[in-house]
């Protein structure tokens, strides 16, 4: 099957486990990682391509799952909306990825997609909805 872009969020009790290896080890999948971060004890996040055949693909987010990972498909996108925001800055303070940062000398609030994990914590920090997601 064609390569899947997906992300995958750890809790605290799993980003420290070997769920990368067991994936490529028992379900024989290949595995591109594009973007990650990952703290142990710590949440963490992961952009990556997956593929291999279609049962043992299943079998593998099945597997991910039963870990406690939560998996979206990176058809999710998110966006500034420059028209809403008010360049408050709460979005900076919990990227994780830099995505989100302030733009000298006018101190505007700037956002470059290429760097963005797709996390949504800007989405729940923003008070006035500026960062919004599309699929
Ligand atoms: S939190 Fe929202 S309003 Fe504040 S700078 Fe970020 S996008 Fe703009
Ligand atoms: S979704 Fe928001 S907080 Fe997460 S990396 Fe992208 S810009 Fe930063």
């Amino acid at each position: 099957m064609a390569p899947e872009r997906i992300v995958l969020r750890f809790n605290a009790t799993t980003s420290d486990k070997p769920v990368i290896y067991h994936l490529v080890k028992k379900y024989n999948l290949i595995i591109n990682i594009l973007k990650a971060r990952i703290n142990p004890h710590k949440e963490g996040m992961m952009v990556l391509e997956l593929h291999g055949e279609p049962e043992q693909y299943a079998h593998g987010l099945e597997y991910l799952r039963s870990m406690g990972v939560t998996i979206q498909p990176l058809s999710e996108q998110v966006q500034h909306n420059e028209t809403i925001c008010n360049h408050c800055g709460a979005c900076i303070n919990v990227c994780p990825s830099g995505a989100l940062y302030l733009e000298r000398p006018d101190m505007k609030v700037k956002f470059d997609n290429e760097k963005c994990l797709v996390c949504l914590m800007c989405v729940k920090a923003c008070p006035y909805k500026a960062m919004e997601v599309y699929f």
